[in-house]
């Protein structure tokens, strides 16, 4: 089996597993217990914060634990928001490719009288700070932009776009979750002021992440109860989880560049054969990329009927996010860069990983054509283009 859907999620590594396993077995206490033994619990959490901290150049109490990506995405957002409110401002910049974490969360503040912008991010799937600078007015209160792109990997100028929002004072958050791990992360260079990751997208366990809040920056919880994360957000820490992704993200980080020099020629690689397949074209800056991501559209054939026949030949990959998958929409990121819905249901992502061999990923490429070939060979929309009847778009 090869897995090439690491952008839904990541196989926990074993040091994490070990870390949770003995998390739970010695150090099962409540943190919040004032006992020597619950605050030996409270020692394993703060150890953790220390080092998620460490991480990306924050300060321990400036990382709030939450359930993972979605709530620390829901809660920065709904935060700045309030903020924005009191001083009467109601306005929030962000893109039309974000993960519906954020694009649900600003749907729901639309509704509550809210005014939102989604910048363009044009055909390469990269939008600029001047975008950014053009669309920001005297009653922005957030900017939420994504570091880099769960589905067609592109990264984005955080750095120049945070020193955009802060020379005119607007709050930016950037949703982190592909890029933690997988890129270099720096709150400071990266000027940004909320930050979400979560663990299971860098060889964590699931249900468990972390915003970062710069300090000086207002916070509002979304789970009320107890004094938990500095009266951020109630509920009893998953210590196990915190402390499991605490070991992920230290190992990720300490292997960063050693991850991106593998994995890079093995996507460019992929990208190289897969252009070989007639009326083919890859989604995204092929350099601006996450190392691992891979992500095209094959014109006439449906994404769902290749990424099973992928599945029968042992490759796992995507056809979009696994949000999306299951429902007959096409991707809103492919439309986002301007493919059109019949192209854009086409498209299959392979997100690699660190194990991957070149073997496998000749086996892929291999796979991926020999599949779109036959795909095509009973496709009535396949006929159509060879026939002359529609034109082709790729
Ligand atoms: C996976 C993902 C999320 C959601 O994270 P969860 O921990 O699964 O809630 C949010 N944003 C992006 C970009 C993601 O890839």
């Amino acid at each position: 089996m090869i897995y090439a859907d690491n952008a839904a999620t990541t196989r926990m590594s074993e040091a994490a597993i070990n870390t949770m396993v003995a998390t739970a077995n010695e150090t099962w206490g409540n943190p919040s217990s004032l006992y020597g033994f619950g605050q030996k619990a409270k020692e394993i959490l703060e150890d953790a914060r220390a080092r998620v901290a460490g991480a990306i150049g924050a300060e321990a109490r400036e990382i709030i634990f939450t359930s993972g990506g979605s709530e620390a995405d829901n809660q920065a957002i709904l935060s700045a928001a309030a903020t924005g409110k009191r001083k009467g401002k109601m306005h929030i910049i962000s893109s039309a490719f974000e993960h519906h974490a954020v694009l649900h969360t600003l749907k729901k503040l639309e509704k509550e009288g809210y005014e939102v912008t989604l910048l363009d991010v044009h055909e390469n799937g990269i939008l600029t700070a001047k975008d950014v600078a053009d669309a920001i007015r005297d009653d922005t209160c957030l900017v939420t932009i994504m570091y880099a792109n769960n589905e067609i990997g592109t990264i984005q100028p955080i750095s120049e776009i945070g020193a955009v929002c802060h020379e005119k004072g607007v709050i930016f958050h950037t949703d982190a979750v592909q890029a933690m791990g997988h890129l270099k992360v720096d709150v400071v260079r990266d000027n940004v002021d909320m930050l979400s990751a979560s663990a299971h997208k860098f060889h964590g366990p699931k249900g468990v992440g972390f915003l970062y809040v710069r300090k000086g920056i207002g916070i509002t919880n979304l789970i009320e109860g107890g004094a938990q994360e500095r009266g951020k957000r109630a509920g009893t820490e998953n210590v196990p989880g915190i402390a499991a992704m605490a070991k992920a993200l230290e190992d990720a980080v300490a292997n960063i560049d050693g991850y991106a020099s593998k994995l890079t020629p093995v996507r460019d690689r992929i990208i190289e054969g897969l252009k070989k397949i007639p009326h083919s074209a890859l989604n995204g800056d092929a350099k601006r990329r996450l190392p691992g991501n891979i992500n095209f559209c094959f014109e006439g054939i449906e994404g769902e009927s290749l990424l099973l026949m992928l599945d029968d030949k042992g490759i796992q990959a995507s056809s979009g996010s696994a949000c999306t998958s299951g429902s007959l929409d096409p991707s809103h990121v492919l439309l986002a860069i301007g493919r059109i819905h019949d192209v854009a249901h086409g498209s299959l992502r392979l997100s690699i990983g660190e194990d991957i061999t070149d073997e496998e990923a000749d086996y892929i490429i291999r796979s991926v054509t020999e599949t779109v070939e036959y795909l095509r060979g009973f496709s009535p929309v396949w006929r159509d283009l060879m026939a002359g009847k529609t034109p082709f778009i790729l």
